[in-house]
C-alpha cells in the first residue's frame, strides 16, 4: 500500500483560522493519508505549568480542565456543522479530561510525580488535537480515524521524556494496523514502551514521530506544514533577504537543524535517510495554492558553486573548558568527565580537544551543573574547570564543504575582516558543516557577513539590492 504521512504543528493548530487552513490542505491532496498532529499552540507548555503547580499543591484543576474543553469546544464547533457530531466530541473531550484531572488529583495528593506519570499527561496535548481534526474532518465527509500510538503499535526503547522509536517492532505493527485504504489521524510526540508505557519522543518531537511512522510504512513522503518559509539561507530576523532552499540533503537538513535551526527536529532526517524517504516542507500559509513544497529534503546531492548552503546559529550552546597541561594527550580524562555527565544527566553536544584543554560543549542550562560535578570528581589532570555562557555557535551548511578548496578561507575571511574574534573551530567533525564560537554579541554580524560573502554578489544577485 502507498501511504503519504503529512504533520501539522502546533503553530498551524492555534485558532479556527489556523484550522481552515489545515483543512484546506488536507482537501487539496484528494487522498487518504497520515496525519500526526502536534498539541495545540502553548498547550505542553501549559499542561507542564500544571504539573509544577499541582506538585506544590497550587493548581485550581477545575479551572484547567474546564478551560481546556471550552478552548477545544470552541475551535471545534466553529468548525462543525453536524450537531451529533459536535456531541460526540463532547462525550469524548470529557472522558479524556476526566482522565486528565485524575491525573492531576493524584499528583496534588502526593506532591510528586513519577516518570510515567509525566510523560502520560504531556501526550494529552497532543490527544485533543488528534480528537479536534477527527471530528472536523468527519464533518466535511472524509472517512478517516483517530488512532493512538498504543494501538497502532509505534514501539519505543521506552525512555522517558525522550525516547527513540524502536523501528524493527514499529514497522511490522504499523503496517498491519494502518491497513485500511482511509485517513488516519495519529497523535505525535509519543510512542509506547514494550510495556505499553507512554514515553515522549523529546520536546518538539511530532516531527520526530512522523518521520518514524513515515519510515515504518514506506511512505512516498514526509510533508511537514510550517508557518514559515522552508529552509532559507539565514535568519530573515538577521538577514533582510534570505534566499529559499529548494533542496538540501539530509545530512545538510539534521546539521542545520542541530545548529539552531528552528524548523526540523533535529531527529527528523535520521529515520528517513536511509530509505531515502523525500521530507517535503510547506508554509500552511499557502494551502490555498494547492501541493507546493518550499525545501524538498532528500538523497540528491547537489553542490552549488558557492558550496554553503545556509548559516546557522543557536544561543543554546556554553562551553565547559577542562584546563590542564597534557590533557588532550593523557588518556582516560575526557572518558571519566564524560561518564560524570552522563551520570548527571547532562548531553554533551560537541567535543573539541587540544592539548592544554577538552572544551565540551553542552545546553546553556547544564554549564553550572556540569562544573561543579566535574570539580567535585576531581580528575587527576584537570587543574581549572572554565565556564563560558555568553556565546553562540555558528554553522555554515552546505554538501562539499570540506572537499573543496578556499571554502573555510572565505568564511572566515569574512568574519576576521570585521574583527570578529573566532573562539573554537570544528571542520571536518560533520563532512557537510563547519561550525565555530563567537561572543553572543557578535553573532549577528557573523552571521550578516558569511551570508554577505556567499550569497550577496554582482553575478547572481541573490541576496539584498
Ligand atoms: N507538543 C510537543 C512540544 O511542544 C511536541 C511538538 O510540538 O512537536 O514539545
Ligand atoms: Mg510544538
Amino acid at each position: 500500500m502507498s501511504y503519504r504521512v503529512v504533520k501539522f504543528g502546533g503553530s498551524n493548530l492555534k485558532d479556527v483560522q489556523g484550522i481552515k487552513k489545515v483543512i484546506k490542505a488536507i482537501q487539496n491532496y484528494n487522498q487518504p493519508l497520515v496525519i500526526v498532529v502536534s498539541a495545540f499552540y502553548g498547550m505542553t507548555n501549559r499542561l507542564i505549568e500544571a504539573i509544577e503547580n499541582a506538585k506544590l499543591n497550587k493548581l485550581d484543576i477545575d479551572e484547567l480542565v474546564t478551560d481546556i474543553y471550552n478552548n477545544k469546544l470552541e475551535n471545534v464547533t466553529q468548525s462543525v456543522s453536524d450537531e451529533d457530531l459536535i456531541n460526540k466530541f463532547k462525550d469524548e473531550l470529557n472522558k479524556r479530561l476526566k482522565e486528565l484531572k485524575e491525573f492531576f488529583l493524584g499528583i496534588s495528593y502526593i506532591k510528586d510525580i513519577p516518570p510515567f506519570l509525566y510523560d502520560e499527561i504531556l501526550s494529552y496535548g497532543e490527544r485533543f488535537s488528534s480528537l479536534s481534526l477527527h471530528y472536523i474532518l468527519k464533518d466535511i465527509g472524509i472517512d478517516c480515524r483517530e488512532v493512538f500510538p498504543e494501538d497502532i503499535g509505534l514501539i519505543t526503547d521506552g525512555e522517558f521524556v525522550n525516547a527513540t522509536v524502536n523501528f524493527k517492532l514499529s514497522s511490522e505493527a504499523l503496517n498491519k494496523s494502518l491497513s485500511s485504504n482511509l485517513t488516519y489521524i495519529i497523535p505525535g510526540f509519543y510512542g509506547v514502551s514494550e510495556k505499553g508505557k507512554t514515553t515522549l519522543l523529546g520536546r518538539g518531537g511530532t516531527d520526530y514521530s512522523a518521520a518514524a511512522i513515515a519510515s515504518c510504512l514506506n511512505a512516498d513522503s514526509l510533508d511537514l506544514w510550517k508557518d514559515v518559509e522552508g529552509f532559507l539561507s539565514a535568519d530573515p530576523k538577521i538577514v533582510d533577504t534570505p534566499v529559499n532552499i529548494e533542496s538540501l540533503t539530509y545530512a545538510e537538513a539534521a546539521e542545520l537543524a542541530y545548529f539552531g535551526s528552528k524548523i526540523l527536529h533535529p531527529r527528523t532526517p535520521e529515520p528517513l535517510a536511509k530509505k531515502k524517504i523525500p521530507i517535503r516542507i510547506f508554509n500552511i500559509d499557502n494551502s490555498y495554492d494547492g501541493i507546493r513544497p518550499l525545501t524538498i529534503i532528500n538523497g540528491k546531492e547537489r553542490i552549488t558553486n558557492d558550496v554553503i548552503k545556509s548559516v546557522s546559529y543557536s544561543d543554546d550552546f556554553g562551553i565547559i573548558k577542562l584546563k590542564g597541561s597534557g590533557v588532550g594527550i593523557k588518556p582516560g580524562i575526557l572518558a571519566k568527565s564524560t561518564v560524570e555527565l552522563d551520570n548527571a544527566n547532562i548531553n554533551i553536544k560537541s567535543v573539541i580537544t587540544s592539548q592544554t584543554a577538552i572544551n565540551i560543549l553542552l545546553s546553556s542550562k547544564d554549564l553550572k551543573k556540569a562544573k561543579n560535578v566535574i570539580e567535585q570528581k576531581d580528575i587527576h589532570g584537570i587543574n581549572e574547570v572554565e565556564i563560558h555562557g555568553d556565546i553562540s555557535i555558528i554553522a555554515a551548511v552546505g554538501e562539499g564543504l570540506t572537499t573543496q578548496s578556499g571554502v573555510a578561507a572565505r568564511i572566515f575571511g569574512a568574519v576576521a575582516r570585521k574583527g570578529i574574534n573566532v573562539r573554537i573551530i570544528s571542520f571536518g567533525a560533520s563532512l557537510v558543516a563547519v561550525y565555530f564560537i563567537v561572543d553572543r554579541k557578535d553573532r549577528s554580524e557573523t552571521i550578516y557577513e558569511i551570508h554577505k560573502e556567499f550569497f550577496v554578489n554582482e553575478d547572481t544577485c541573490k541576496c539584498v539590492q
